[in-house]
């Protein structure tokens, strides 16, 4: 796809703004009314979805030229989907996301380039990895572990660790905690080690297409080697990839996918895996982006007039994975949980995502701190979630505002819960 096939819905834009807010019935104060961290922060037309839709019909129109001003609001934009899903519910004709996408793409094309990103992709061609960490390091984290190597041997359940629970030594337990919470349960597991790569979804986002494509193309190969059953993963970005982005590309992988809190979800009711410690703590839960609306799986493609598409071809977030985090907080012994204000397909973002976490840290750890205070204000004494990036921002938003609200990953709380935590963690 290229900008010139999404001109009709640049076209589209009437500049009524709504996908600046949650939608209006879905507005609960003031405070949290607003959806898209961007606009908020920038406070100017060009920086909000509607903003970018003129920017890009501009563009292609021939009306104005790229330069590095236009580049970087282009790149202001975490990517976090709540302008699409805001403009759906009023419009719903108009695919923003897959605009802001073609956008980024654009200035790749034409040499505009971030050098926090050049960076990023510079490492991820040299380790495979978006943190440039060196490939022979990757399987580090599973050491001492009875995992298969799939690079030898079948297994039933494939494990995705993802770049960042890879290689960041904060969340090394948590990663080594989701193996064997899969193990406690009696699944048959297996990793690629220092063979695993990136999913390619981030260079995606960044606009360097042949990547994301190259490492779509490995995985598949891997998939079938390994004859899997259920690829599974703890990282909200390599899920939303395989799950929109491969199919999307044509490369389908012949397996189930699931984030990994669907599957402790799934062993937790099938009684395959027990909570017994107790947890008397208030929680509230975070939905990142790509578990969320970002995650909801391809939907399939339309070619015909886009007013007629169907609603069951829409993708406005709303099969993303919501129920599944909550199901696992409600079933901690004693632990009870709050909503925020903005929730699942209308969450807020935590800051990380489309290289702006990189790019422009203090618009990220400001887009952090923002939902940091939408936390505390539900009056919780936890903050749970599901994704290793939004754990990384928020945890570092709450300990810069010295916000006592701890930060946790909900497979740490799974495995505390089922009183494996002590004894088995580094
Ligand atoms: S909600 Fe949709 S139609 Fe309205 S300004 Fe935003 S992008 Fe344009
Ligand atoms: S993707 Fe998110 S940050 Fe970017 S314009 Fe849309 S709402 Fe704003």
């Amino acid at each position: 796809m290229a900008l010139s096939d999404y001109q009709r819905d640049m076209e589209g834009c009437s500049r009524c703004s709504s996908c600046k807010w949650v939608p209006f019935n879905q507005i609960k104060s003031w405070r949290f009314a607003k959806n898209c961290p961007s606009i908020c922060r920038y406070n100017f037309h060009a920086y909000s979805g509607s903003g970018r839709m003129i920017i890009g019909l501009s563009l292609l129109t021939g009306r104005s030229e790229l330069n590095d001003n236009v580049a970087e609001i282009v790149y202001k934009c975490q990517l976090c989907g709540a302008c699409d899903t805001a403009c759906k519910v009023y419009r719903d004709d108009i695919d923003l996301t897959e605009v802001l996408l073609e956008l980024r793409a654009h200035c790749v094309e034409q040499g505009f380039l971030m050098v926090e990103h050049m960076a990023m992709i510079d490492a991820l061609k040299r380790e495979d990895n978006v943190l440039g960490e060196p490939k022979a390091k990757r399987g580090e984290w599973a050491e001492g572990l009875p995992l298969k190597d799939i690079n030898r041997e079948r297994c039933e359940v494939l494990f995705h660790a993802g770049c960042r629970y890879s290689y960041d030594p904060d969340l090394r337990g948590t990663v080594r905690g989701a193996a064997l919470l899969l193990l406690e349960a009696g699944l048959d597991v297996g990793i690629a080690g220092a063979e695993e790569s990136c999913c390619g979804g981030r260079a995606y986002e960044l606009g360097y297409r042949g990547e994301a494509e190259n490492y779509a193309e490995d995985l598949l190969s891997r998939v079938k080697a390994s004859g899997a059953r259920i690829l599974v993963t703890p990282c909200a970005d390599g899920y939303a990839h395989f799950r929109y982005l491969y199919p999307r590309m044509g490369k389908e992988l012949p397996c189930e996918i699931l984030h990994m809190t669907q599957l402790l979800d799934r062993l937790v009711r099938e009684g395959r895996l027990r909570f017994r410690e107790q947890f008397p703590l208030l929680f509230t839960y975070h939905d990142p982006c790509h578990l969320g609306r970002m995650g909801e799986p391809y939907l399939g493609d339309w070619k015909g007039d886009k007013l007629q598409r169907p609603m069951s071809l829409k993708r406005a977030g709303r099969k993303g994975v919501y129920e599944a985090p909550r199901n696992l907080i409600q079933a901690l012994p004693g632990a009870g949980l709050v909503e925020m204000e903005r929730i699942r397909e209308y969450s807020w973002c935590c800051g990380a995502g489309g290289g702006v976490h990189e790019a422009f840290p203090e618009f990220s750890s400001w887009t952090a701190r923002e939902r940091v205070e939408e936390a505390l204000a539900t009056g919780a004494e936890a903050l749970a979630t599901a994704c290793p990036w939004c754990v990384r921002v928020l945890r570092d938003a709450s300990r810069e505002m010295r916000a006592e609200l701890p930060v946790y990953d909900l497979v740490d709380l799974a495995l505390q819960a089922a009183g494996i935590a002590e004894k088995e963690r580094v």
